[in-house]
């Protein structure tokens, strides 16, 4: 029996348990960490007593669930609409949203004044609200009307690459060797940018390859991986933790 697990469908590629089982081991903490493959969201917060957990994560399809049915909802969670950790507090259960702080937390040395997210998807959404006055550039007209409050742009209508941080939450460079944008939109965004970073870990993506042709600072998605697991672990945990030496150990373990 877990103290925690990963909800998720499918969840047999996800790293939190290899990450937090090394962190329980390396304090000498008497717990354990599984992954639960659920298939039918609306059960989540039932699954979750059920199976008498302390606390889990959620990953995809089951964050706009996890939000809707948890007892109560934390923190910046409340305004992006979805959550990835849930917490055991009496008998409720608490959803909190640590991907988007986590990425914030994965930048903090970075010193920028002007950000570009490329992407409208999920992603995008959630590092909208962390990250304040930011502008977003994506493929298509459709999914940029989510963005009343910002400014936004097409591939054809950019009009401006004055940026000193560009954020790529596309999935393009996933699976293949796309750019998120045009090479000449991006050409002209990183002569005048200081950092990139992808939130795709697991491969150098054409985007950050070709960022770092342009001597740019860059990272990519692990850091933000590692970041909200640190994150949630604080919140199963109770209490504030050393966050850089946590991140240490799961960027340790992830990177072998
Ligand atoms: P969505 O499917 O919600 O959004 C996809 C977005 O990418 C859309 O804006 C779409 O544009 C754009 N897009 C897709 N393909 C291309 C392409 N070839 N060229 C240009 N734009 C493209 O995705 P999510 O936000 O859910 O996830 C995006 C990525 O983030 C995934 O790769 C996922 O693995 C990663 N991720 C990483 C995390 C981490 O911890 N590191 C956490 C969560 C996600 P359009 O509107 O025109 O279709």
């Amino acid at each position: 029996m877990s103290d925690f697990v990963i909800f998720g469908n499918p969840v047999s590629h996800s790293k939190s348990p290899l990450m937090h089982n090394y962190f329980f081991k390396k304090f000498n903490l008497p717990y354990c960490y599984g992954r639960y493959e659920l298939k039918d969201s609306q059960k989540i917060i039932e699954k979750f007593k059920s199976l008498n957990v302390k606390g889990a994560n959620v990953t995809i399809p089951h964050k706009e669930a996890a939000f809707k049915l948890a007892d109560e909802v934390r923190g910046i969670a409340k305004k992006i609409g979805a959550v990835n950790t849930l917490v055991r507090e009496g008998d409720k259960v608490i959803g909190y949203n640590t991907d988007a702080p986590g990425f914030l937390e994965a930048i903090k040395d970075w010193k920028w004044e002007r950000a570009l997210i490329i992407g409208a998807g999920g992603t995008a959404k959630a590092l909208s609200f962390v990250l304040g006055d930011v502008f977003i550039l994506n493929r298509s007209k459709e999914r940029l009307k989510f963005f009343k409050d910002k400014k936004t742009f097409t591939w054809d209508s950019i009009d401006d690459f004055d940026y000193d941080l560009i954020i790529n939450t596309t999935s393009a460079g996933l699976n293949d060797n796309s750019l998120p944008a045009r090479r000449e939109i991006l050409e002209k965004l990183f002569k005048n940018a200081k950092y990139a970073i992808d939130v795709i870990y697991g491969k150098e993506t054409p985007f950050l390859k070709m960022a770092k042709e342009f001597n740019l600072k860059t990272k990519n998605g692990l850091d933000m991986l590692v970041y909200q697991g640190v994150l949630a672990m604080e919140l199963f945990l109770g209490k504030r933790l050393n966050r850089e030496e946590v991140a240490k150990i799961y960027f340790d373990i992830l990177r072998g």
